[in-house]
């Protein structure tokens, strides 16, 4: 009845066997990600327990079939890399952490935007080398700023209430309207009419095959010069070629990243002693207005937990041939 952890790193690890004292599943902990090079090491494994770079294609859930596996456990929200027709095809059960304090993520948001607007990351480094001037950090008020929000569900939920208290005007475009958050004073609009009337975007929305490249150059064009764009939800909404054009012309006034479309070579690794080999995020890296965080923005000892004691939760139930108690942590 072994689970193999792919992705795991040292956290994942004190984290799940906190919590797993009293279930007592047996774990095996991989460092190495999940995918058609690494298959094969699946072995007298009922499930496999993964994260965001994990890449859970037909092929590889093929393989984890052939081999017995029945559950696959992501210990995540989103689950854009895990194919889930295949899985269904093959019988295996999908659970996810469907919500894990969606303010650890929604904060984290906000510290980015508050970081690029007042110029805190160069702040930092300028008084550690006793240059106490002000010259270039010059920055600008939230309050009263148009937020636009896309996606309003837990995460961009959380986002907009701390947008209002900051007493920011926020628009949202959603597919659904959010009757609570209306009531509390946001406007819902269509994605173009945000994208024009933003002064700052923040991405709350899941990556799907619909909304692939959400920001392009089409997109950024309809935006105001010297828009802050901010992008806590996965990599592949934003393209990133399109966004440093934008950053060269001044489109984009700043980015702040904690996802990015190559993640999986580079995210959750130490690569100080490396050559990096993406020119990309080198590029992107360079820009004095743009921070990156590598996908950290869930990392607060609340959510570790949540995703911890939901995860195990799930796959005791699901080994049991009981359905998890939320039926949102099941996917297939
Ligand atoms: P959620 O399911 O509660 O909310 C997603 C919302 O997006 C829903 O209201 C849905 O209707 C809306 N939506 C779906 N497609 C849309 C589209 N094309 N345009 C506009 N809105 C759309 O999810 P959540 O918990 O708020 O998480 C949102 C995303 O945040 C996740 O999908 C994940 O990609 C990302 N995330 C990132 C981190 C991180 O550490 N950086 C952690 C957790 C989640």
């Amino acid at each position: 009845m072994k689970i193999i952890m792919f992705s795991a790193q040292p956290y994942d690890k004190v984290f799940f066997d906190r919590y797993n004292v009293d279930i007592g599943i047996e774990i095996e902990y991989l460092e190495t990600h999940l995918g058609p090079h690494i298959v094969n090491v699946v072995d007298n494994a009922i499930g496999v327990c993964v994260f965001v770079n994990d890449k859970l294609t037909a092929d590889v859930i093929a393989t984890l079939a052939q081999k017995g596996v029945k559950i696959i456990a992501l210990r995540c929200a989103g689950f854009n890399n895990v194919d889930l027709d295949a899985a269904k095809r093959y019988g295996i059960r999908v659970c996810r952490v469907p919500a894990y304090s969606p303010e650890a993520v929604a904060e984290h948001a906000v510290a980015m935007l508050l970081t690029l607007n007042r110029k805190t990351h160069k702040a930092y480094n300028r008084v550690r080398e006793q240059n106490f001037s002000l010259t270039g950090l010059l920055g600008f008020n939230l309050h009263q700023k148009t937020v636009g929000v896309i996606g309003t569900g837990k995460i961009g939920r959380a986002f907009c209430k701390i947008m209002l208290g900051f007493g920011c005007r926020v628009i949202a475009y959603d597919l659904f309207e959010d009757a609570q958050l209306i009531e509390l004073g946001v406007n819902y609009t269509t994605q173009e009419e945000l994208m024009r009337q933003s002064d700052i975007i923040s991405l709350h929305c899941p990556l799907t095959a619909d909304n692939h490249y959400l920001i392009n150059k089409d997109t950024l064009a309809l935006m105001k010069d010297g828009v802050t764009l901010i992008n806590t939800s996965r990599g592949g909404l934003v393209c990133t070629a399109d966004i440093i054009e934008a950053l060269k012309q001044h489109k984009v006034g700043h980015l702040g990243i904690d996802v990015y479309e190559q993640e999986e070579k580079l995210f959750f690794r130490n690569l100080s002693e490396d050559i990096i080999e993406d020119d990309t995020i080198q590029r992107l890296m360079s820009f004095p207005n743009v921070l990156v965080t590598a996908h950290q923005a869930f990392f607060t000892d609340e959510a570790l937990s949540q995703i911890a004691q939901i995860t195990l939760g799930s796959i005791a139930s699901l080994i049991k041939g009981e359905e998890p108690e939320d039926s949102a942590a099941v996917l297939v």
